[in-house]
């Protein structure tokens, strides 16, 4: 695997590949790997002849500044995961690579309702530090494939809004990777290594409170499948940010079903100072 840190080499380098023809697929991370962004490197190592993985905590896309202080670092474990699983480039670079000025700070992306509802309307201005570094990104790895995790469904909306925004659609398609869980169910992510050992037993009820509303969709009103829902977290102690069934494009939320339209539960809570999200496709 090669490393860099300044975009001016890893763009030089990548020019070359493309040159010869190689495609580029890329996965954007902010570390503390686990299996789930490894199952993003093995899937664009299977479709594409260069894979880069980036890691970069991205202070623009935190709006809880205790969850940025506080945001796992684990590089050198990650050079590792990710040696072992033949990454070919990893890009690591530092804030001033990203953000070079101020300006580049202050662009802001259109993206209407998108960012007016859950992760939107609970983290104001995530969505555009997202834009922000997402585009930044792009313009320097230039990748044909972008992989993404499910895990941030809402995320996946914005960023496909982004590469409309941007243009970036016209070279660059997505693809989105199913979400990988821990085996009672909680999905894999970077914050789970927050949580002490008490939350962890209890962690997985955001997935036992979407799977129940997954598995009796067509049995009880949406608004009584929402509430027990959220009575499923508090009782395990959890904060609920919201839980939400939407329309699965436009992520608007529904109070009724929506025949010939796919939907979604998505949930957001706290438990202690970890806030979790995670979210199931209602077939
Ligand atoms: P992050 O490092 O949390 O910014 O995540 C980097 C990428 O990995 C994003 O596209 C996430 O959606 C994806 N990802 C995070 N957790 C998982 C998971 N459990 N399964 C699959 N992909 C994931």
């Amino acid at each position: 695997m090669v490393l860099f840190k300044k975009a001016a080499d890893l763009r030089n380098y990548l020019d070359a590949k493309r040159k010869n023809g190689m495609s580029i697929g890329f996965v954007p991370t902010m570390g503390a790997l686990h299996a789930g962004h490894l199952s993003l490197i093995a899937a664009s190592k299977k479709e594409t002849g260069l894979t880069v993985c980036s890691i970069f905590i991205n202070p623009t896309q935190f709006n809880d500044p205790v969850d940025f202080q506080k945001y796992p670092v684990t590089t050198e474990e990650d050079i590792l995961s990710l040696t072992q699983q033949q990454c070919d480039v990893l890009f690591i670079p530092d804030a001033g690579e990203i953000y070079p000025d101020e300006m580049s700070m202050k662009q802001r992306y259109p993206l209407g309702r998108l960012e007016e509802v859950l992760e939107g309307k609970f983290r104001p201005g995530h969505f555009q530090g997202v834009c922000m570094v997402v585009h930044r990104l792009l313009d320097i790895v230039q990748p044909d494939i972008l992989y993404l995790g499910q895990k941030d469904y809402q995320q996946c909306k914005v960023i496909a809004s982004l590469l409309e925004l941007t243009g970036f659609d016209k070279s660059v398609s997505i693809k989105i990777c199913p979400t990988l869980r821990e085996p009672d169910g909680l999905a894999m992510s970077s914050r789970n290594r927050r949580l002490n050992e008490k939350e962890r037993k209890k962690a997985a009820a955001i997935f036992r409170a979407l799977q129940y509303i997954r598995e009796n969709i067509n049995r009880e009103p949406l608004s009584q499948l929402k509430e027990t829902a959220a009575r499923m977290l508090e009782e395990k102690g959890f904060r609920v940010d919201y839980i939400s069934i939407a329309d699965a494009a436009a992520l608007e939320e529904t109070d009724v079903l929506l025949p010939d339209k796919k939907m979604v539960a998505l949930a957001a809570a706290y438990l202690g100072q970890v806030r979790l999200i995670d979210n199931l496709i209602l077939e």
